[in-house]
């Protein structure tokens, strides 16, 4: 049967559905570039991931169950979070599965909605939907969509204008989204026990970094919050995912909201130095007005951003990365803000794309289609307590030889650049690391004297997809592009240990040799 014969509900006017931006891939097949160049500035999450504060075996073991359908430990956690009780709190997969039971709770044939222009897209979706009527923000209404910081432009109000206006019109449901309030704006969930028709709808998306994970939170009058419940799915939110979301707003660890709040006004200072009108914003994101087709060029670079008609909106991403955006636009990103690089790098063998944060918390996302590679890189990353993304398309239809040593390679060369002036750091770093039988040691001078002394002790070529003898050639490599001296001897039965104790110590030298301060001992020679 096809779906024409259906009988299908009627949608409002106007309707039409949700649109992502561009894909990596398409994005890549269009313009004829690699997919591990392109720069995804669209999202409005952040640049690093949220840590799972539970351990993910625990929360992964009982997956033949249903998760608690009242979500207690979630709401409780999530009540406390914002200063109210676990019965002011609706949980969802996501806030756009809150505002679609808003609307399918709210909302009918003939019922009308006030929706900003412009605003984010679900409002007027969520509202046709269910046969509602979108009207502008003037007009009378039975419900009104609030996003508060506004997406795309990212202006906020008080809470008071919109408690305010709650008070003014008792009948009518006001839905405040309030996504991207860790950002700067200031919440109306303390109205909430004294207006039954204010409801605020909260992310663990943006701020907490859990986008993948669907987690969302209504935060309601009790009677209001209750009539919602009934109405919402039996179980929309997967139970590991309610585990590490609950977990998280127990101990809100937000620290990377400061770094992007810096980032943001960095940003927004180097755009208007270079001539664009960009608004202060309270959120992740800025927007730039524009009457050219500026996301289509951008585009064309591997820069992907959202594209509305009277301008872009950008993401905050890492200091390096937004570095590439600002130059693209021709604005002058100065100097740089962090100890942080990307590099981007396409040759006919491999194409490579790398971020790497100095002063970060050990946090990696490596893929290069050799997973003993990313498992040796997460480590290194880790034990060096460096954030680092590290994506690698390379000629392993070949064999994995110019995937390993480019990957070093750029990993040295960012090393480099994250380092600068090479100033103020501790320049030496050393460490001795024991993988059960195995034993490693590794010493780092960061002086600008490039020499490697690389000793892996590996009794077979292999293991798993790559060959480990290839190693040291790669790491004399990574020596070379980041300028330094670097010693390496690992020794052992079993060569996937001698190869993760070597890398282990490597990143637990360079940790040590980065590390901020004066005391760091200078060259004798002259500057390190
Ligand atoms: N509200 C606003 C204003 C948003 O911009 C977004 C996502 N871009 C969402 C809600 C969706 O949030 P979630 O991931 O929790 O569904």
């Amino acid at each position: 049967m096809s779906a024409a014969r259906l009988r299908v509900q009627q949608v409002g006017d106007g309707f039409a559905p949700y649109a992502w931006a561009a894909s990596v891939e398409d994005v890549a097949a269009r313009h004829g570039i690699r997919p591990e160049a392109v720069l995804k500035f669209d999202q409005n999450t952040p640049p690093l991931p949220g840590v799972p504060q539970v351990p993910l075996a625990r929360s992964m073991s009982r997956l033949e169950q249903y998760p608690d359908g009242t979500y207690r430990e979630l709401r409780e956690a999530a009540a406390a979070y914002v200063g109210l009780s676990a019965d002011n709190v609706v949980v969802g997969a996501g806030a756009d599965d809150l505002i679609l039971l808003v609307a399918q709770t709210f909302l009918g044939p003939g019922v009308r909605a006030a929706v900003d222009t412009p605003t984010y897209a679900l409002y007027g979706i969520a509202t046709r939907l269910h046969g509602g009527t979108v009207v502008d923000l003037g007009d009378e209404a039975e419900l009104r969509w609030v996003c508060n910081p506004n997406n795309p432009v990212g202006d906020w109000v008080g809470p008071d204008e919109i408690v305010e206006l709650a008070r003014r019109e008792p009948q009518t449901t006001v839905v405040v989204d309030e996504a991207y309030v860790e950002y700067g704006a200031r919440s109306c969930a303390p109205w909430v026990d004294e207006l039954e028709n204010l409801v605020v709808v909260r992310t663990m998306s943006k701020a907490f970094g859990f986008a993948a994970l669907r987690v969302g939170y209504a935060l309601a009058h009790p009677e209001t919050a209750a009539l919602l419940t009934e109405r919402r799915a039996p179980a929309p939110i997967a139970g590991p995912a309610a585990a590490i979301a609950a977990a998280a707003l127990r101990d809100p660890r937000l620290g990377d909201v400061e770094a992007t709040i810096a980032e943001r006004e960095r940003m927004r200072a180097s755009l208007v130095s270079a001539g664009y009108e960009v608004a202060p914003t309270a959120t992740n994101f800025l927007f730039v007005p524009t009457e050219e087709p500026l996301a289509e060029r951008l585009e064309a670079e591997g820069i992907v951003v959202r594209s509305f008609p009277r301008g872009i909106r950008v993401s905050i991403r890492r200091p390096s990365e937004n570095d590439v955006l600002l130059r693209a636009l021709g604005a002058d990103p100065g100097p740089p803000p962090g100890r942080d690089a990307t590099i981007i790098r396409t040759t006919t063998e491999t194409a490579i794309r790398l971020t790497l944060s100095l002063d970060g918390q050990g946090r990696a996302r490596v893929e290069t289609g050799i997973g003993f590679l990313d498992h040796l890189l997460t480590l290194w990353a880790f034990h060096a307590g460096f954030d680092l993304e590290l994506l690698a398309g390379g000629d392993l239809g070949v064999d994995e030889h110019h995937t390993v040593e480019d990957v070093h390679a750029v990993l040295g060369a960012a090393l480099a650049q994250a380092l600068g002036s090479r100033e103020d750091v501790a320049r030496y770093g050393s460490a001795v690391v024991p993988m059960d039988e195995a034993r490693a040691t590794a010493a780092v001078d960061l002086v600008r004297r490039p020499h490697a002394e690389i000793s892996l002790a590996f009794g077979s070529d292999r293991v798993g997809a790559l060959a480990v003898s290839l190693l040291r050639h790669a790491l004399e490599r990574f020596t070379i592009e980041a300028g330094c001296t670097v010693h390496v001897d690992s020794v052992g039965a079993d060569d996937h240990h001698v190869a993760e104790a070597a890398y282990k110590s490597l990143g637990q030298a360079l940790r040590q040799a980065v590390a901020p301060g004066a005391a760091g001992i200078r060259s004798t020679k002259g500057a390190a």
